[in-house]
């Protein structure tokens, strides 16, 4: 599939969306104490982002599923990695992690992005693996250079991360976005030595290729799988997890964070 390369006019555009999916975070990270539920949080995102004109990229994903999305938001905590669901009785504890991501389409474009946030007070080890894992996304990002290929993204993520004692989630990637929420291509953050296994290819980065990257790091073993709500996605052996995560634009002065406040 041809990769779009996005006008000016798309890239103010997205920046819109993702001005309003960065206020969705603050807005839920305001709100996290312990105490309050997921499905709060998640209503907080969804009053943002309608009050902003935009929709919720997540709600009802993908078409046609027999098991669409439920919610705005994922709301993963401790040692779920991504697409927990948001429910009332999942209420917040002090020392829990929780990763929330989140998607804006307006005017017909989606931003994506996710961050690991400490409930309260957490010990130094925990907030070593958020700040190991919000590291890897900015080392990401800044590989993300019109001319370079873009299975250097991946590689600096993954040999930035396993230095640090962690490991890379492999069955999930960073992607391409634009009038989708997964397009090409696929950035992974690990790079195998036959990546066309995976179904993975690598390209040249353009300007105006727009794409999310988004670094999911465990303390422990690599390995996940998916719980019986069809969507829960937790680390296999148990260990705390965090997913940070930015839209991001290439441009030709060095890529642009489409996601930041
Ligand atoms: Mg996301
Ligand atoms: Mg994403």
């Amino acid at each position: 599939m041809a990769i779009h390369l996005k006008t000016p006019e798309e890239l103010e555009i997205m920046r819109e969306a993702g001005r309003i999916n960065a206020r969705a975070h603050a807005a839920m990270r305001e709100a996290i104490r312990p105490g309050v539920s997921t499905a709060e949080l998640d209503a907080i995102a969804a009053r943002v982002i309608a009050e902003a004109g935009g929709k919720p990229a997540f709600l009802g994903y993908p078409p046609g599923s027999p098991h669409p999305y439920p919610a705005t938001i994922n709301a993963s905590i401790n040692h779920e990695l991504v697409h927990g669901i948001p429910r009332p009785d999942r209420i917040l504890q002090e020392g829990d992690i929780i990763s929330l991501d989140c998607g804006t389409i307006y005017n017909g474009f989606v931003a994506d992005s996710a961050w690991t946030y400490a409930v309260g007070e957490v010990s130094p080890a925990v907030r070593r693996l958020l700040e190991v894992t919000e590291q890897a996304l900015w080392i990401g990002i800044k590989a993300s250079q019109a001319g370079r290929d873009s299975s250097e993204i991946s590689k600096a993520i993954q040999r930035y991360v396993e230095e640090q004692g962690y490991s890379v989630v492999r069955e999930y990637t960073g992607h391409g976005v634009g009038r989708h929420m997964h397009e090409e291509p696929q950035i992974p953050n690990w790079w195998p030595r036959r990546a066309a296994a995976y179904g993975w290819r690598s390209v040249i980065l353009k300007p105006g290729m727009t794409f999310a990257l988004e670094p999911m790091v465990n303390a422990g073993r690599p390995e996940t799988r998916v719980l019986d709500d069809h969507w829960t996605v937790v680390t296999r052996d148990g260990s705390l997890c965090a997913h940070f995560e930015h839209t991001i634009a290439v441009t030709e002065n060095g890529p642009i964070v489409l996601t930041a406040p």
